[in-house]
């Protein structure tokens, strides 16, 4: 297998025999844009079959995605797709960068879900950006982002509706697309807790948050997920 990109916690590997594409899910675990980062035993694996769930879930509910099958205990193959540098959150829950940006109250419950867009621009922090900008940047199309937006919403339907059946609150996500073979929007990347926010019944953190604040227990809240995920 070839590694044709390394990024900050996932490598994707091309079998030219096969021509198939996989991703792998690393150990690593990294926040603020790299300036916290650890190896965590079983990460990769437990993040793997959390995104192998939530992707199956999606899938019966006719997602598009980049997801095929979980391929070994570390390893998803996806279809060949063209990412679009755009990360795409959705929040349930005022938590978060959105604090900074906007005077809401954290815990503020938004009536219908809200839909943010950045750009992955590492230099520049990912700063958000506009349908208009991501014209100018030559990123993607305006009406890609009504596709996103539709898109994100209806995995969000899917998602919550999973999460509150295991008693988590699945406060904010961020997702990734990219263009497939036939230039159709998909859903690619991972969907998992370092990419969600997911609260228990008792308000209790089990996501990424613990590693970002140094709250420790993370690989313990990880596998929490995965074993409520399982039950369902
Ligand atoms: N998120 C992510 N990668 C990023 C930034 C955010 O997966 O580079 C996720 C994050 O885990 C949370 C959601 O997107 O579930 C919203 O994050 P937010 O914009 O509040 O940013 P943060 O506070 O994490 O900087």
């Amino acid at each position: 297998m070839k590694l044709i990109r390394e990024g900050k916690t996932k490598k994707v590997f091309f079998d030219p025999k096969k021509k198939k594409f996989f991703l792998q899910f690393k150990n690593d675990i990294t926040a603020f844009n790299m300036k916290k980062h650890e190896i965590m035993a079983e990460k990769g694996e437990v993040n793997c079959e959390i995104t192998t769930i939530l992707f199956g879930k999606l899938k019966e509910k006719r997602i598009p995605m980049a997801f095929k099958r979980r391929a070994g205990k570390d390893l998803i193959e996806v279809s060949d797709v063209r990412m679009i540098p755009i990360e795409v959150v959705v929040r349930n829950i005022a938590y978060g960068s959105i604090l900074k940006r906007y005077n809401f109250k954290e815990g503020f419950k938004f009536s219908e879900p809200l839909v943010e867009f950045f750009y992955k621009d590492d230099a520049r922090d990912d700063p958000p950006i506009s349908p208009r900008i991501a014209e100018l940047l030559k990123v993607c199309r305006r009406e890609d982002f009504e596709k996103m937006e539709k898109l994100a919403i209806a995995i969000n339907d899917v998602l919550k509706t999973a999460f509150r059946a295991a008693g988590i609150t699945l406060v904010d996500f961020k997702i990734e697309f990219g263009f497939n073979e036939k230039g159709r929007i998909v859903l690619s990347d991972e969907i998992d807790p370092d990419s969600c926010r997911l609260w228990d019944k008792k308000g209790e953190m089990l996501d990424k948050e613990r590693f970002r604040k140094g709250m420790g227990n993370v690989m313990e809240s990880y596998k929490e997920i995965l074993r409520r995920l399982k039950r369902l």
